[in-house]
């Protein structure tokens, strides 16, 4: 099995300036498995990930993203990019999933989600696809809305990456305990 790991620290270096700058050092451990690496969960959802990026609305990008969310009752919500001539009136897949998920289901947590993206010829990215800023803001709501983390995969052909909570992707984010 092959896995590649990046170590998740949070280190806060007091320096002996003048100023006693603080610096705190956050990183993400990553893992990467290869095909064939997938638990049978694992691959069920990487492969609706990718089915539903057929169901994409993108003649603007081209760039059709497909997502998978397997819910604390068992169910697996599909979703995809839904783009419009005027672009900042289109969402992404994650939240058309999100936000179609809680709206079906909004006592079960998402437990898991995935997402993979191909172009209009039918070729997936080789590595793996990432979530933009505002469908990661949307998945550390969802995190805190239901108190439990979000593990998330991204689906590339030369591997996919596992984080285990949304706020791997978003260590500095904003979210309703910030409020004041
Ligand atoms: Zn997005």
């Amino acid at each position: 099995m092959h896995n590649a790991y990046f170590f998740v620290s949070l280190q806060r270096k007091s320096t002996k300036s003048a100023t006693k700058m603080k610096e705190i050092v956050k990183s993400v451990h990553i893992t990467l498995k290869e095909e064939g690496e997938l638990n049978d969960v694992e691959q069920k959802l990487v492969d609706a990930a990718k089915e539903a990026t057929f169901r994409s609305y993108a003649p603007y990008s081209r760039f059709c993203v497909g997502a998978a969310v397997l819910l604390e009752n068992g169910e697996i919500i599909t979703g995809n990019n839904q783009e419009n001539c005027a672009y900042p009136s289109g969402l992404c897949a994650e939240r058309t999933t999100l936000f179609y998920a809680n709206s079906r289901y909004p006592d079960s947590p998402v437990r898991i989600l995935c997402i993979a993206a191909r172009n209009t010829s039918g070729e997936f990215t080789k590595e793996p696809i990432s979530p933009c800023g505002a469908c990661r803001q949307v998945m550390l709501e969802t995190e805190h809305r239901f108190g439990s983390p979000i593990q998330v995969m991204l689906y590339g052909t030369n591997g996919t990456y596992f984080v285990k909570s949304a706020r791997d992707l978003m260590p500095v984010g904003f979210d309703s305990s910030s409020l004041i």
